[in-house]
């Protein structure tokens, strides 16, 4: 949730003040830190201060849709009516995971919500109030919430003002203020527009730890009958290509990511698994994410049919299968149905249920085989084969459990001592 954005907290949205000193007067000069010098900012005027509130508020809020992390914006209970502490609905700040595995709070939000584009799905071209920022505005914006600790990076995503060119150079404009005049090393994820053209893309891989570009659909003839006005090969895949060029002559070290709206083109998941099969091979991408269509008001789609949480849950946990587990693409088809479905259920767990014919023996089995075991990822199946190798045998299921492996998600697939360690036989 953002906090303090309302005008009564203004605040939170003062500028800095002019650094502290920093070394005591009593210390060496040999054994004191190098100071780290923070930019001044002089103190604006209140009616600024006022105007940016507003502006953070409609923008980080037109930023919802734009995912980064895989946390859905999910309905809070109708019992916490009053609950905002941890409540994911409102935007501003969301959560995302770095390639070392910390977890960092950024700052969601949309450059401006003006776009002329016309994709169905999407609030901003109908939306009655446009506002954007100035590059300074969001610079000011962005490191009052950093100094007070409420966030540690961005993820600036926009609407497409006038064309893609001019909005993409504002962008890069406020980015590389932040950069260079505010001097904020942290994490940037940043949105490449459709149409950016290659010099744009260079400086944006230059100046950002992470860049994305929304393919939304997973073919050209679905993309167009949500957003006529997207060349699928070349406002998306194409510059896709560039940035994976520029990333392999190191710009954005966390890589590019890409974006579904998941059941708005009426695509099945066989579709979104191929083209996301294709994405990691071919554009080397760091990991798709999934946003399950939600008809919005005062939109062409606005009397569809909103799409279940659960598939995106169930395409997290497939693509988990594709990008980290590294099933053969023709496997993971072994849990779709006849349309191309996944059904609601843990993928790893209905594959092994649709393909195991008898328990595994772990003392046996290779690490494919162990990988195939619900319960069992790559780590738990890397201790186990250590553990034999030093003449170690798996004798019980408190063995594995200690080895990292979830002991009751196991146990029905297992082969013990010569024994079945479940009384579940569901597969013969
Ligand atoms: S390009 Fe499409 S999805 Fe993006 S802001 Fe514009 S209308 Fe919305």
């Amino acid at each position: 949730m953002l906090p303090a954005l309302s005008p009564a907290c203004s605040p939170s949205l003062l500028p800095l003040a002019p650094p502290a000193p920093t070394k005591p007067a009593d210390t060496p000069s040999s054994l004191s830190p190098t100071p780290i010098v923070l930019p001044y900012l002089p103190l604006p005027p209140i009616t600024y201060i006022m105007g940016l509130h507003e502006k953070v508020r409609i923008l980080s809020d037109a930023g919802k849709y734009d995912i980064c992390a895989s946390t859905s914006c999910a309905n809070p209970p109708a019992v916490r009516p009053n609950a905002s502490i941890g409540n994911v609905m409102p935007p501003g700040v969301c959560h995302s995971f770095t390639p070392d595995g910390r977890c960092v709070s950024l700052f969601k939000v949309l450059y401006t919500n003006a776009c002329s584009m016309d994709c169905t799905y999407c609030t901003n071209p109908t939306c009655h109030r446009k506002e954007s920022f100035q590059p300074k505005e969001l610079c000011d914006a962005f490191m009052s919430l950093y100094m007070r600790n409420y966030v540690e990076g961005m993820f600036l995503s926009s609407g497409i003002a006038r064309d893609p060119e001019r909005t993409m150079d504002d962008i890069l404009e406020a980015i590389e203020l932040l950069r260079n005049k505010y001097r904020f090393g942290g994490y940037v994820h940043l949105k490449i527009l459709p149409g950016a053209n290659l010099d744009q893309i260079k400086r944006a891989t230059a100046i950002a730890d992470r860049v994305s570009i929304n393919v939304e659909a997973p073919s050209s003839s679905l993309l167009s009958s949500i957003a006529s006005n997207k060349e699928y090969g070349n406002d998306i895949l194409l510059r896709q290509r560039w940035i994976k060029e520029s990333i392999k002559k190191g710009g954005a070290p966390a890589g590019q990511t890409t974006q579904f709206v998941v059941g708005a083109a009426g695509e099945n998941d066989r579709e979104i698994i191929d083209r996301l099969w294709m994405e990691y091979r071919d554009m080397k991408l760091k990991r798709g994410y999934f946003s399950a269509f939600n008809p919005i008001k005062e939109t062409p789609m606005e009397k569809e049919d909103g799409t279940p949480l659960w598939r995106e849950h169930r395409l997290y946990q497939t693509d988990w299968l594709l990008r980290v587990y590294k099933f053969p693409r023709r496997e993971v088809y072994g849990v779709l149905d006849d349309d191309g479905m996944l059904e609601n259920m843990d993928p790893k767990l209905a594959l092994a249920r649709r393909t195991f014919d008898r328990p595994v023996d772990p003392n046996e089995a290779d690490y494919r085989s162990l990988l195939r075991i619900p319960g069992i990822g790559p780590t738990s199946a890397s201790r186990i084969l250590e553990h034999r190798k030093r003449g170690g045998r798996i004798e019980n299921i408190r063995t594995l459990k200690s080895m990292g492996a979830v002991a009751n998600r196991a146990r029905p697939f297992l082969m013990l001592n010569g024994w079945q360690a479940s009384m579940e036989r569901w597969w013969s």
